[in-house]
């Protein structure tokens, strides 16, 4: 590990004093290009999406059979787009900021079979190494149908193989309880923020979990460590998969569709700000990708993270990337948002994505919890610590007229924006677990 010089850090990007004193902070990125300028540095296209999105397409027949709670969707995992007026009217008054355009909520909190966005980057890479070992075996062809898959045969097939993966929980549930269903054998290396109802579901399903007293980055190399050890043994590589991140991907095609189902106009005159949690960097800058694809310069996305564990806006701000983490500047990644606890950011995230992210802002845990007690008084929804990490984008982007006249947001434009709040999970936080987060709640 290179050492890192302090004092020259500070003064080169005195914001990283705010980081290191815990403060919240808001950070717009001066050097964001165009879409399309920004696009190619990605190094993947809207025909990988596309891909991506027709292989779930082939899946949809098998999830509908093997998770009977995806048959109302025809077996595609997909979230609800809802309102969210009652919230918007008390996040005005408890930042005594008015919010111009309509607030929006994203429903990853509620995807089936693992209630998290990693629904969709997790269970896509599952399904990628099934497909891709069925055929080689001359299992399967993309023409059948793939309900075929759930049966004796393919689980007899499949038992032949592993899969590891590192995880702070919510991937490590998507793929635990999706390999398990198609017969492989599986290890979830878990960090110590891994709630214990998480591990409990992931035996209960047959998976192995390891646990870990570190901290995301250990449980992910102790993964990688172990499957080099079996040639038939496939590591999923939070920290730098592309397949991961076009599962997510797929979610901005999909949101267009939708947008369009409902009415919503995504325009240059009407623009669309999108709040991202970010843990390692994979899901949002997945869906952040997708959703440049779908929407190009109308859409601005940003990213939020725990005050406590701010790795992608470290990394993106000192352009040092994957070379820095939290604890050395002295933050000790310990957190409440258990999905955000992650203190080194994906190299491959920043680099691809950097100059099509708008903006970086860290929340407090106090915060986040308040926010979730606020969501189920106004709303009656409940979600996860880390998935209100973006309820109060719309406050930043709207206290930040720099910001706005930077990217020529007139009045007139922001009076028709659309600001949408990717919940990213809680949907299975039992009950007593739920209460235990309301309970942390000040609500005043
Ligand atoms: C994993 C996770 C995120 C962030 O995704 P990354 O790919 O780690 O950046 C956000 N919210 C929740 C609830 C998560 O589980």
């Amino acid at each position: 590990m290179t050492t890192i010089n302090m004092d020259k850090l500070i003064t080169d990007y005195p914001l990283v004093q705010d980081l290191i004193d815990l403060k919240q902070v808001t950070w717009f990125n001066p050097k964001v290009t165009t879409t399309e300028a920004g696009l190619p540095y990605v190094g993947l296209t809207l025909k990988d999406v596309e891909d991506a999105q027709a292989r779930l397409a082939r899946f949809a027949p098998y999830l509908m059979k093997a998770f009977p709670e995806t048959q109302e969707t025809q077996g595609i995992i997909e979230s609800e787009v809802v309102a969210i007026d009652a919230m918007k009217a008390a996040l005005e008054k408890r930042y005594n900021t008015p919010i111009t355009g309509k607030i929006l909520l994203k429903k990853d909190s509620h995807l089936p079979i693992s209630g998290s966005i990693k629904a969709r980057g997790g269970i896509y890479e599952v399904l990628t190494h099934a497909e891709k070992l069925a055929l080689k075996a001359g299992l399967l062809s993309t023409t059948d149908n793939y309900d075929i898959l759930f049966s004796d045969k393919f689980r007899q097939f499949f038992s032949q193989y592993s899969i590891a993966v590192g995880s702070t929980g919510n991937l490590g549930m998507s793929i635990g309880i999706m390999s398990a269903k198609l017969g492989f054998s599986v290890s979830v290396h878990m960090s110590s923020d891994a709630r214990q109802w998480k591990k409990d579901k992931l035996r209960a399903h047959g998976v192995n979990v390891v646990e870990y007293e570190q901290d995301y980055s250990i449980a992910v190399e102790e993964g990688r460590k172990e499957a080099e050890k079996n040639a038939n043994c496939f590591f999923i590589d939070d920290e730098n998969s592309t397949t991961l991140f076009l599962g997510y991907a797929v979610a901005g095609l999909r949101l267009k569709t939708q947008f369009a189902e409902q009415g919503i106009v995504v325009d240059n005159n009407h623009p669309l700000f999108v709040y991202l949690p970010c843990g390692v960097g994979g899901g949002p800058g997945g869906v952040a990708f997708g959703l440049k694809l779908a929407f190009g310069d109308a859409v601005h996305c940003l990213f939020a993270e725990p005050t406590h564990s701010p790795c992608m806006l470290l990394g993106v701000h000192t352009g040092l990337h994957d070379a820095i983490c939290v604890q050395e500047i002295g933050i000790d990644n310990v957190t409440a948002a258990d999905g955000l606890a992650v203190g080194r950011a994906s190299g491959f995230v920043g680099r691809a994505m950097e100059r099509l992210i708008d903006g970086y802002y860290t929340i407090d845990d106090t915060e986040m919890y308040n926010l979730l007690g606020l969501l189920n008084q106004t709303e009656s929804l409940k979600l996860e610590p880390s998935a209100l990490a973006g309820m109060p984008g719309a406050i930043h982007v709207t206290q930040h007229s720099d910001y706005l006249q930077s990217k020529s947001l007139t009045a007139e434009k922001m009076a028709n924006a659309t600001h949408l709040v990717w919940a990213t999970g809680g949907g299975m936080v039992p009950q007593a677990e739920m209460q235990q987060y309301l309970a942390q709640a000040k609500l005043d």
